[in-house]
């Protein structure tokens, strides 16, 4: 999109310099605070290109503000929600990489919403640049971003991998790859390619499950094409390359597969693997009859006894329908 135009108007590289500083670091608000810019150069920049791909619709925050989700609209109409978790040490920004989701896990908003649109890669970097700038007004930064929203971005890799250039690319927004994670639910064959991109971010896995059968049940769409003997065989190939540890996200669903045995069973398959499991309450939703595990503490002591690194994650969001799994654009009904 920018290099077009700086090519087109055969632009010398100082404005490239200024558009990025003033685009991605000074973060300003519209096409008119480009000031270092002549008017006219302006002006036609206001012309060809947007100044954010997305439309902001509305926000909402929890009580104790620690979290905000705002909806988008894309210009096809869609809507995309996108989450700002507030904690002490970090701003974390949680981006969407498509309306809805193919992928239809049965416990997830997302899912039920199936595909409407993948997004593109300047509409998953606005995302990140709204809170942004929504932070400079405090005179706060975005410290980490999670690819955790609606969509899963191994299908959307081209927009997802652009996307994560421009963030981590040091004369843009330049956030530190290691405080970037992209999480799949396991497309083996897309994860090979994304490993083979060497991006430098973390990965998670979208697990949920620590047997096929269950695991059939719960993510049927990637379960069936992708088994858990081959998602391993790539992730130990991953760990063994880049001697990088993997998160595995964890939802704890009551009765479903959050029992002791699933703990234990969960530690088999992890003993001996560089893991961190992301132990996740699960956040009801009157759309699903899925409910809250009472066995969280538990389940983390049963996995930590067999050696198994583990945290629970921050319940954060609920209040709005802002945590894992429950992005699915407010102006849906069930
Ligand atoms: S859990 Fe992830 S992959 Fe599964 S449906 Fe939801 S957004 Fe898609």
């Amino acid at each position: 999109m920018f290099e077009q135009f700086i090519k087109k108007y055969n632009l010398p590289k100082y404005r490239r310099v200024q558009l990025y500083t003033q685009y991605y670091k000074n973060l300003i608000s519209s096409w008119d605070n480009l000031s270092t810019w002549p008017l006219q150069l302006r002006e036609a920049l206001k012309k060809e290109i947007p100044f954010s791909n997305l439309t902001f619709v509305s926000s909402t925050q929890t009580k104790e503000k620690d979290s905000i989700k705002v909806l988008f609209k894309t210009p096809k109409n869609n809507y995309i929600e996108s989450v700002l978790i507030r904690e002490r040490d970090r701003n974390t920004v949680c981006v969407s990489c498509m309306s809805g989701c193919p992928v239809r896990c049965i416990f997830c908003a997302s899912g039920q919403m199936g595909l409407q649109e993948s997004l593109t890669s300047y509409q998953i970097v606005d995302q990140v640049l709204y809170f942004a700038r929504y932070l400079k007004e405090s005179n706060e930064r975005v410290s980490n971003i999670v690819y955790m929203g609606m969509g899963e971005p191994l299908l959307n890799l081209e927009s997802v991998s652009r996307s994560i250039i421009d963030i981590t690319d040091i004369d843009k927004f330049g956030i530190s790859k290691r405080r970037v994670t992209l999480s799949t639910s396991g497309y083996v064959q897309q994860l090979r390619s994304f490993m083979d991109m060497r991006l430098g971010v973390k990965l998670a896995i979208s697990l949920h499950s620590p047997n096929q059968k269950l695991r059939d049940f719960l993510m049927p769409t990637v379960s069936k094409e992708n088994s858990l003997i081959d998602l391993f065989e790539v992730l130990d190939q991953y760990t063994k390359e880049k001697n990088k540890r993997v998160t595995y996200e964890y939802v704890l669903l009551r009765g479903i597969n959050d029992s002791i045995e699933h703990a234990k069973e969960l530690a088999t398959l992890l003993k001996n693997r560089l893991a961190l499991v992301n132990l996740i309450n699960y956040n009801e939703n009157e759309c699903l009859p899925f409910k809250k595990s009472k066995n969280t503490p538990l389940f983390k002591r049963i996995l930590e006894e067999r050696g198994i690194t583990c945290t629970i994650r921050k319940s954060l969001g609920e209040d709005i329908k802002g945590a894992c799994g429950q992005l699915s654009g407010t102006h849906q009904d069930c």
